[in-house]
């Protein structure tokens, strides 16, 4: 039996989206605690994800809401969840909190904002999120925004940098203990995290370009650089980021091509680089796993391919906590 630490969920927004007042069960979502508590899971990231302001006002959720108004709504659906189930689940903001938790039997759960668009070019917009408990921040998501560019296939918005504003906010970031998360990152961007970052960074939720040539992936020079500077990347389950060869909007997330990726990651980048980064609730399609309560089959797999328990360990979360214990405060 494997814990395991998963850096990417899409639940807050899918909950606030079906106006959910409570995580424990949600018969409509991938994740909700009981499931997590059957899946052994020891921490979960949730993400609070701000979707394309014209989708986000319109149709996507239909609630109209600011960015201001969806953080709100979203980080406060989690403590509201977690102050009812304190039982088998607490607040984490870093590592020696998931510890705590974990001796004490329960799961953590660690808020994170992808897309960090609401900073708007304010250090002290930083600060806020900090003392709302934010804990990981992906710059990008696939808009430009106060940090950067976004990935795309133009290769001149895929080149460009880190703004001013960007380079010096991965360090304040640095600083204040909130994890650097490149994941939807412009390829520019993530070479000036690895200039200016003074921690281990991580792509909460990525998979590697040379096995599934997807734009969201990394290529092998970029997970080389990630391991060099101590990150790690979250195995993301999406379709097209693990096999490019479905057609648009087809095919299946294989538990097969989760442990390819995962032999191509640690070989070019070592057995220290590879974490979880489901995306559950932000991916569709046919899931070998779409439930927490599912992951032990990705670790039976790993085993039956001769991966050492040691290994798997590292993988399901070692290489995590250790970049937390280094990056979160
Ligand atoms: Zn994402």
């Amino acid at each position: 039996m494997y814990e395991y630490v998963d850096m990417h969920c899409d639940t807050l927004l899918n909950g606030v989206m079906n106006r959910s007042n409570d995580l424990y069960e949600m018969p409509g979502s991938m994740i909700d605690f009981q499931r997590m508590k059957a899946g052994h899971t020891l921490c979960q990231f949730f993400a609070v994800f701000f979707p394309p302001k014209e989708l986000h006002e319109g149709q996507h959720t239909g609630l109209g809401l600011t960015d201001e108004e969806l953080f709100r709504q979203a980080s406060g659906l989690l403590n509201s969840s977690l102050n009812k189930h304190e039982d088998i689940i607490m607040p984490a903001h870093n590592y020696k909190e998931i510890m705590t938790n974990k001796s004490n039997g329960k799961m953590s759960a660690v808020l994170t904002v992808e897309d960090g668009r609401m900073v708007d070019g304010k250090m002290e917009m930083l600060d806020m999120f900090y003392s709302q408990g934010v804990r990981a921040i992906a710059l990008t998501w696939n808009f430009s925004n106060c940090f950067g560019y976004p990935n795309s296939s133009d290769p001149e918005i895929m080149n460009k940098g880190l703004t001013k504003f960007g380079k010096e906010a991965v360090q304040y970031m640095n600083d204040l203990g909130i994890l650097v998360d490149v994941s939807h990152l412009s390829d520019g961007g993530f070479w000036d995290v690895v200039k200016y970052t003074k921690k281990p960074f991580v792509a909460t939720h990525s998979d590697a370009r040379a096995v599934s040539s997807n734009q969201r992936n990394m290529t092998d020079d970029m997970i080389k650089a990630l391991a060099e500077k101590g990150g790690v990347t979250g195995i993301n389950f999406c379709i097209p980021f693990l096999n490019d060869t479905y057609p648009p909007h087809s095919g299946t997330s294989r538990i097969e091509d989760m442990v390819r990726m995962i032999k191509h990651i640690s070989n070019v980048g070592g057995e220290d680089i590879v974490g979880i980064g489901t995306d559950l609730d932000g991916i569709g399609g046919d899931l070998e796993i779409g439930s927490p309560d599912k992951m032990y089959l990705l670790f039976d797999a790993l085993e039956k391919e001769g991966f050492t328990e040691r290994q798997i360990e590292k993988i399901a979360s070692g290489n995590v906590l250790r970049v937390i214990k280094e990056s979160m405060k």
